[in-house]
């Protein structure tokens, strides 16, 4: 933890904040060709072929996230993988991004090491380059705020408005786990607070857990589909809750839909901690959030390429927009689709 004192601290100040952003980035490598002039000058020279797509999101302590579970070198690579997910919901590449950072004097600089260090691997394994940023102090904990940019066809970019009545809707992996992870650690951190000795057993959470302090963007489902000429007709990250993000694609597009509770993809530690904590596991998978899977809408003729996919699942149907946006209950009833994002979680 962050604050422990055995720990080696050197003040930021001891640095100053050349030497801070000097030693922080030192280790980035320039890998795509689109990349012409990186870290090191007013701003940063990017030179495109294709459609350019850009995403931002801002990471704030005490709102977003918590440093008495969240170890920082997670921090540092989920605040980079929360943004390749939104540019490959857009069917993109992601090929850059800028990292801007506030911290207050309560960091030293190791904190700030551990967070680039996680901010390096998620760069190595989703092939990024970091092209630059901005370092400043706070009065008060810590932000980080990532912006993305990727690169994608212009005929392969995917919105949010094209599905249409009668297209399958489809989720890659399985959802609600990181919101039972988050509800998992929350526990331990009372147990904590109450007897700091306790050591938890948090073997069977492992997945869930993971799901939820080291989330992975899905780069690997957007080439699936590329590899198996699927082009979805709409397209969103999970980043609120499966219920929230099919309504914005039904909104937007203009339909309804119906999605069916038997058909949605639980991890059986979901399942189970669910059971655990009393709590209905249709609930965490609609509301849940954080999952960072993809769901989209392909027609009905691509069907065949995807049904084998053990990472896909079709879990609804397009209806016109008249018809509503509906969840159709293992006892067969209809209930109409809410948004309700638990928010004590996120936003
Ligand atoms: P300026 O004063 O012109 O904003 P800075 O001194 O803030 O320039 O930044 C110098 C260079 O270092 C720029 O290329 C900038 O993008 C990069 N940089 C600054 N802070 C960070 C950071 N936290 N992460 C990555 N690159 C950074
Ligand atoms: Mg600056």
């Amino acid at each position: 933890m962050i604050e422990d004192k055995n720990q080696q601290r050197t003040q930021l100040s001891d640095l100053g904040e050349f030497g801070l952003i000097d030693h922080l980035t030192k280790n980035f490598k320039i890998n795509h060709s689109s990349t012409i002039k990186g870290i090191g000058d007013d701003a940063a020279v990017l030179n495109f072929k294709k459609q350019v797509v850009v995403t931002t999101d801002l990471l704030v302590e005490g709102v977003h996230f918590d440093l008495s579970y969240m170890p920082l070198k997670h921090l540092g690579y989920k605040s980079v993988i929360v943004n390749l997910s939104d540019v490959y919901a857009m069917n993109a590449t992601a090929t850059q991004v800028t990292i801007s950072i506030a911290v207050s004097n309560r960091f030293p600089l190791e904190a700030i090491e551990a967070i680039y260090a996680g901010i390096e691997t998620a760069a190595k394994i989703y092939n990024i380059d970091v092209i630059g940023g901005d370092t400043t102090s706070s009065n008060k904990g810590l932000l980080i705020s990532v912006t993305a940019i990727g690169e994608v066809d212009e005929n392969g970019v995917v919105y949010r408005n094209g599905a249409k009545p009668n297209d399958l809707l489809v989720v890659s992996g399985d959802i609600g786990a990181a919101y039972m992870g988050l509800q998992v650690l929350e526990r331990e951190k009372e147990v904590y607070k109450v007897n700091p000795n306790n050591q938890p057993d948090l073997e069977p959470y492992t997945y869930i857990i993971e799901r939820q302090l080291k989330p992975e963007a899905r780069k690997d489902i957007v080439k699936l589909l590329s590899d198996l000429d699927v082009k979805p007709t709409s397209m969103i990250d999970i980043s609120d809750g499966l219920s929230s993000e099919i309504m914005h694609l039904c909104t937007q597009s203009k339909v309804g839909c119906d999605l069916y509770e038997n058909k949605l993809p639980l991890d059986p530690q979901v399942i189970s901690t669910c059971e655990e904590f009393n709590i209905d596991s249709t609930t965490v998978a609609l509301n849940g959030g954080e999952d960072y899977e993809l769901l989209f809408t392909i027609s009905q003729d691509d069907y065949p390429k995807i049904k084998a996919n053990p990472n896909l699942s079709v879990i609804g149907f397009i209806k016109e927009e008249k018809e509503g946006m509906h969840l159709i209950t293992r006892a067969d009833t209809k209930i109409p689709i809410k948004a309700q994002g638990w928010k004590n979680f996120n936003d």
